[in-house]
């Protein structure tokens, strides 16, 4: 069996660990540069604000409903997320960590399987004071889906079980096969297509015609509807292909000086991503796009990619300031400083002069709350009568 834990609205529970007055109260949290919302509590989602929303437009209906506003704060949920991990990990044989806030969770072993997964989550609450739910089953696939249960029937109590097939089927039938991991829009626009509405419906389909008609992910997605387990915990860590920056703007830039300076501050964060992630590339693609939420002003979007002039080796690291191949070790302890030097006393201490400008712009941040776990100089207080 495994179990998929996941986090309830991540980004806002991390928020009201240190205020707790917000506790069963509306809040929301804004993507960068506070352009649109990427976590919401219950009360924002009942309120009919959906995922993604542009904050301006939806502006006037949070305030009403007294919504509290975050910008993103990702130091904040990197360093909880991390602690929730490693709780995790200090109670089970074998996690592996999917996303931010979301682990699969190894139970080959584990006799008392709910028991197990009942402590896990109490632990994480007692702890963190993080809510999760668990959804649990024969294989990754369909432990994502009774994981989607667990979140949204309380009578599971936040824990979903999926052991056996009447109920397994039960939980396929009642669930759009575009709800199903893995299955995007395209996909669910085929299936559709052909009649196959439910994840039930998918789960009947033969195998080999998904191949077929799709490609092997699609098989592999019917053979775990199944129950056959056909993605291993340690192959879903496949190397990353691409990596980005992206930003909606806090303002409108109509010069091409600040434009190339932003571009090249951005390609600097990329730079600093790649590097901690121990990754090189060779292609680097720049986008740039107008407002599409100001439909009434003349829309522009265009793209370029570039292939660098040298990079490497497979461990290699990128070479941007010297033209000297044959010294890739030395740029590699260059940028190994910066990198140090802007971690240590914050981002843009030392930067390249292409950078210029776009550094006294910086990203908008209205909201954001205090580092209350990675500063000492912001360790919450607490008042005891
Ligand atoms: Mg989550």
């Amino acid at each position: 069996m495994i179990a998929l834990l996941d986090a309830n609205n991540f980004f806002v529970s991390c928020e009201r660990v240190f205020r707790p007055d917000l506790m069963n109260k509306p809040v929301a949290v804004l993507s960068n540069n506070d352009g649109c919302l990427i976590s919401r509590s219950n009360e924002v989602k009942a309120l009919g604000v959906p995922m993604g929303a542009p904050y301006f437009k939806y502006k006037e209906i949070l305030k009403d409903h007294n919504v509290a506003i975050f910008s993103s704060h990702f130091t904040l949920y990197g360093d909880m997320s991390g602690r929730m991990m490693d709780l995790i990990d200090s109670l089970v044989p074998r996690i592996e960590v999917y996303s931010i806030d979301e682990a699969f969770i190894d139970l080959s072993g584990v006799r008392d399987i709910e028991a197990l997964c009942n402590h896990i989550r109490n632990l994480i609450w007692r702890s963190l004071g993080i809510p999760t739910s668990i959804g649990i089953a024969k294989t990754k696939t369909l432990a994502k889906v009774a994981n989607h249960y667990a979140k949204r029937v309380p009578a599971f109590k936040s824990i979903c079980y999926l052991k056996e097939d009447p109920r397994v089927d039960q939980a396929l039938k009642l669930l759009s096969v575009g709800e199903v991991w893995g299955i995007g829009r395209q996909i669910t626009k085929k299936l559709e297509g052909q009649g196959i509405l439910t994840a039930y419906d998918l789960k009947r389909v033969d195998p080999r015609c998904m191949r077929q008609n799709f490609n092997v992910v699609g098989e592999r997605i019917v053979r775990e509807l199944n129950g056959v387990s056909c993605l291993e915990l340690e192959d879903i860590e496949a190397l990353k292909k691409s990596t980005q920056v992206t930003r909606s703007f806090s303002k409108t830039i109509t010069e091409l000086d600040e434009l190339r300076s932003t571009i090249a501050t951005y390609a600097t964060r990329l730079g600093q991503k790649l590097r901690e992630q121990g990754l090189v590339t060779k292609n680097v693609m720049v986008c740039i796009r107008t407002s599409k939420f100001r439909a009434s002003d003349p829309q522009y979007a265009n793209s370029h990619t570039m292939v660098l002039p040298s990079f490497v080796g497979q461990e290699g690291q990128l070479d941007l300031f010297s033209r000297h191949v044959e010294e890739p070790f030395q740029s590699e302890k260059l940028w190994e400083a910066l990198d140090l030097v802007n971690k240590r006393y914050g981002r843009g201490t030392v930067f390249s002069a292409a950078c210029g400008k776009g550094l006294t712009w910086k990203d908008q941040k209205k909201h954001l709350s205090q580092p209350y776990t990675t500063s000492w100089h912001h360790l919450p207080l607490v008042f005891a009568k």
